[in-house]
Parts: structure tokens; C-alpha cells; sequence
């Protein structure tokens, strides 16, 4: 990857001015990782090159690219915030300083042993609570995509838990962005250095696979396509292959019996409209037999990520089984590029998109998502692109705490050391003396901040106090209190009823 070549794929898509400033910040980075080598002992710059590419690649906004080019700087170089700000405005040092944090708290969690898998959910709501700004996130991911595909110069030992984490952390953060060709991207290489030989048998038996079916399944292609002409729709129709870490997971659940794996290869049609899909739908089902119970609406279900899609999986007269999935191109931009694809968008079709409902009915309990996605399609609604309404405060009613030992627990905003101590244990608050915080003495009064590291210091003759009530606001802590002053009662009753009676 060199300047040349992000250049010529950013004047595809930004204007001449956007241009100068890339080149720019081009020439800034290369001078400040000058004499930075990779471990590949290519000069450091082509990191943050590829970076750039992989975000124009997916259609990021400006301010991304050149944050993507820069985002190493400010940690690895001597090249201040300041100094970005002052050259390329408040918004792109903003996001090279998210990029920053979630490195940092990343670091921060230690032993990845200790955090996963555990505390991986907590672990993302961090590094958006931390990235403020979903673009930051995007950003990331590209990092640690370039970071795996060059794996290969790390030692076997880092290959194996940076593949890992980026199994557990990042390719699921992917598909909650519903960036579906990045999450394979990442499960693809991830799962190749932590397994091998179970990548390389599946992938094998892959391959051989496909060459039985390819010549078969073009038949089918050539048949359907004829018919979706005759019928006047427009189209365009590709093979969908599933990825080798999927079909393995999958042949995992069948017994590892890949005959009974049908959708190895997919046909995809996408079409213009949504009506045009059902209509697609009904065609193909009167050309061959459909097994019903493989029919499936991602359109009037959306999957949890957003994903829309109309499958189903048909017989044909020679008793081959293919599956089909058919959708607009918008579904189908959301489906590999997720919320990416929405900076694309911004300018003219998201709003259009989201409001005739061809993206993004997005499900409650992945509210942030549709949060985001508003945001996204307020900013586009405005003139100008206000990266400010990118700002995700999704979480600004919660508060993250560290654990001695690097664990993240999330709490109210408000919450007081005995908070945090419920939250543990309940048997470790009720035998609370202390609370060390940041390493100093703090009372029960203590309100906890975002980012405190929390001991909790406890005595074997220490109990439940009723005034412990005062220093607490969370039900669930009120509740084990509750509970215990009960116990504490009945046993305080219990040991002066008998010498009551005695006297
Ligand atoms: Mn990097």
C-alpha cells in the first residue's frame, strides 16, 4: 500500500479539497513515524496507509480516512493532539483521541485470560462509552483487520491471542455494527491462526466440494436468470460462498456430515425494490420446489444486527438443493458494510432509505444501534455533516469501575462504593470495612466516578448496617440489604427471645 494508491482511491469519492487535506496528512504521518519499522521491517507508514485504504474501501467519511492515517501518532510519535487539531480541525483529533482511548483501555485490561470471556460485553459497551463516536469503533476495526492480515511477522504465541480477542471482541463488534464483510474478514483469519488444522481440513473439504457443485449450480443460475428476464425485472445475480469458519461451525452442529450442508454456496439476487424481492420470491418458487420450513423474511424479522434478506432454499427437477437470497441493493449495502455503509449514505439516501424502511429496522434491545442510526440520519437531514450528532452518549447514564484486577463492571451514574460491592458479592459488602479507591481511603459517602478502580477492604467482624441505606442507589443492592438487616434481625430476635423467657 502506498500514498499513490490511497490517493487514487480517494479521488474517487472526495472532493479536491478533501484531497489536499489527506495528502496532507499523509506527509505529516510519514515524517512523524519516520525510521518506524513494522515487524515486517516495511517502513511504520504503510500501517496507517492500509488503514486509510480499508476505511475509503468502505466508504467512511473524510474526517475517518484522515483520522485513519494519523491514528498512531499521538500515542507513538511525537506529534501532539494540539498539533492535529490545529492542521485538521477539532473533529479529527477527536477521533485519533478515541482511537487512543480504546487502545489504552484495551492495555489497560492486562491478562487476556482474565477478561475474556467473561467481561467481553462490558468490555465493548467500554470501548464505546470510551470511542464516544461509532466512527471511532470503524476505525478500529480497520486497524485490527490490517493487524490480522499481517499477522504472520508476530510470534506464534501473539498470533494466537491476538486471534482471539479478535474472535471474541472485534469480529463480534463487527456484527453488531452488521458490517457482515469485515466480521468474516476477521473470523476468516482469526480462526486460521487459532486452529490451524481444523481451517485447512475445512477448507479443503471446501474446495473439493464447490468443484462437484460449480457446474450444476451454473445451470441453475443460466435458467433463472432467463426466466427473471422474460420477466422484465432487473437484477443482478452472484454466488454467494460461505465462509470456511462458518461451514465449519456448521458442520460442527450436523455431525460434520457436509451433504447435509445446503448452503454452501448461495445464489444472491438483488434487485431494485422491495416488492420486486417478493416478487423474485414467487417466481422461483414456481420454477422449482421450495422446502418451506427454509423460507425465510429478514425483511418483515430483521435479524438482531439489522440484517434484511429474503431467503429460501428450493429443490430443482435434478434434485439439486440451492439456496436463494434475494434483496434490494440497499439491504444489501447495509448487510456487508452495516453501519458504515450509513456514512455513505448520509448525503442523500440514508434518510430516504431508513424512512421507507429499506434499511435498518432496527430491534429494541440493540437500541443503541437505532440510536446511532437516527443520529445518523438527523445529521444527513442538515445541510452540512455535523459529526457532533455522531456523538454517541449512549451511556451517559452509567459509569464504568475497575476491579483490583482489571475487571470492568458497569453502574448508575451516582453509585457509591457499596453499589460496586453488591454488584461482586453480597456476602463480600456485608463483611465491607473500607473502600481503597484509586488507592486511597474513601468513606461509604464516596461517589464513584467513571474510570475509579475500586478495592473493596473487608473484616470478618464486619456487618450490614441500616445506615448503609443512605449510601446506596441501586434496587439491586437495596434489595440484598434488605434482606440481610431481615437476617440479621430475626437471629439478633431469636438470641434475646430465649433470655427473655429465661428471666
Ligand atoms: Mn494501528
Amino acid at each position: 500500500m502506498d500514498k499513490q494508491e490511497v490517493l487514487e482511491a480517494a479521488r474517487q469519492r472526495f472532493s479536491k479539497s478533501d484531497i489536499r487535506q489527506l495528502e496532507r496528512a499523509i506527509t505529516v504521518a510519514t515524517e512523524a513515524h519516520q525510521g518506524q519499522a513494522r515487524l515486517s521491517g516495511e517502513p511504520y507508514i504503510l500501517h496507517p496507509l492500509a488503514v486509510a485504504k480499508l476505511l475509503i474501501d468502505w466508504e467512511m467519511d473524510i474526517d475517518s480516512v484522515i483520522a485513519g492515517v494519523l491514528h498512531d501518532t499521538a500515542e507513538d510519535t511525537s506529534l501532539s493532539l494540539k498539533d492535529i487539531e490545529d492542521t485538521f480541525g477539532r473533529d479529527v483529533a477527536f477521533l485519533v483521541d478515541g482511537v487512543t482511548k480504546v487502545g489504552k483501555v484495551r492495555s489497560g485490561m492486562r491478562d487476556l485470560t482474565s477478561y475474556l470471556p467473561g467481561t467481553k460485553d462490558n468490555l465493548t459497551k467500554l470501548m464505546i462509552a470510551v470511542g464516544q463516536d461509532v466512527r471511532v469503533l470503524i476505525i478500529k476495526l480497520a486497524d485490527r483487520l490490517h493487524n490480522m492480515q499481517t499477522l504472520e511477522h508476530q510470534s506464534r504465541e501473539k498470533q494466537k491471542k491476538i486471534a482471539r480477542e479478535t474472535m471474541e471482541v472485534f469480529a463480534p463488534l463487527a456484527d453488531r455494527l452488521n458490517m457482515g464483510r469485515a466480521r468474516v474478514q476477521l473470523e476468516e483469519l482469526s480462526f486460521r491462526y487459532m486452529m490451524p488444522k481444523d481451517f485447512s481440513r475445512t477448507k479443503t473439504l471446501m474446495d473439493h466440494r464447490l468443484k462437484k457443485s460449480e457446474r450444476k449450480l451454473e445451470t441453475v443460475r443460466r435458467e433463472v436468470a432467463k426466466r427473471l428476464e422474460d420477466e422484465k425485472i432487473e437484477f443482478t445475480m452472484d454466488g454467494r460462498i460461505k465462509s470456511v469458519y462458518s461451514l465449519f461451525k456448521k458442520l460442527d452442529r450436523v455431525g460434520g456430515d457436509i451433504d447435509r450442508i445446503h448452503d454452501l454456496i448461495a445464489l444472491r439476487i438483488i434487485v431494485d425494490d422491495l416488492s420486486t424481492c417478493y416478487l423474485v420470491m414467487s417466481v422461483l418458487h414456481e420454477m422449482y420446489a421450495p422446502i418451506f420450513d427454509r423460507i425465510k423474511d429478514y425483511v418483515a424479522q430483521p435479524k438482531m444486527n439489522g440484517y434484511q434478506s429474503l431467503h429460501t432454499t428450493v429443490e430443482t427437477s435434478s434434485g439439486q438443493i440451492v439456496e436463494f437470497q434475494v434483496r434490494t441493493k440497499e439491504m444489501h449495502e447495509y448487510a456487508e458494510r452495516g453501519f458504515a455503509a450509513s456514512f455513505h449514505y448520509n448525503e442523500a439516501k440514508l434518510t430516504d432509505a431508513y424512512r421507507k424502511g429499506h434499511i435498518a429496522a432496527l430491534p429494541a434491545d440493540l437500541s443503541w444501534i437505532r440510536e446511532l442510526q437516527e443520529a445518523a440520519a438527523k445529521a444527513s437531514e442538515g445541510k452540512k455533516f455535523n459529526a457532533n450528532k455522531f456523538r454517541m452518549n449512549l451511556f451517559h447514564d452509567r459509569i464504568f469501575i475497575y476491579s483490583p484486577k482489571g475487571d470492568i463492571w458497569d453502574l448508575p451514574n451516582g453509585a457509591f462504593p457499596l453499589d460496586f460491592a453488591y454488584r461482586i458479592h453480597s456476602d463480600v459488602a456485608a463483611k465491607a470495612s473500607g473502600f481503597r479507591i484509586n488507592g486511597a481511603m474513601k468513606p461509604f459517602s464516596y461517589k464513584l466516578k467513571h474510570g475509579d478502580q475500586v478495592e473493596i477492604l473487608t473484616s470478618k467482624t464486619a456487618t450490614p448496617k441500616a445506615d448503609w441505606k443512605q449510601y446506596i442507589v441501586t434496587n439491586h443492592a437495596k434489595e440484598k440489604l434488605r434482606m440481610q438487616l431481615a437476617r440479621q434481625n430475626r437471629s439478633l430476635l431469636g438470641l434475646i427471645l430465649p433470655k427473655r423467657r429465661k428471666s
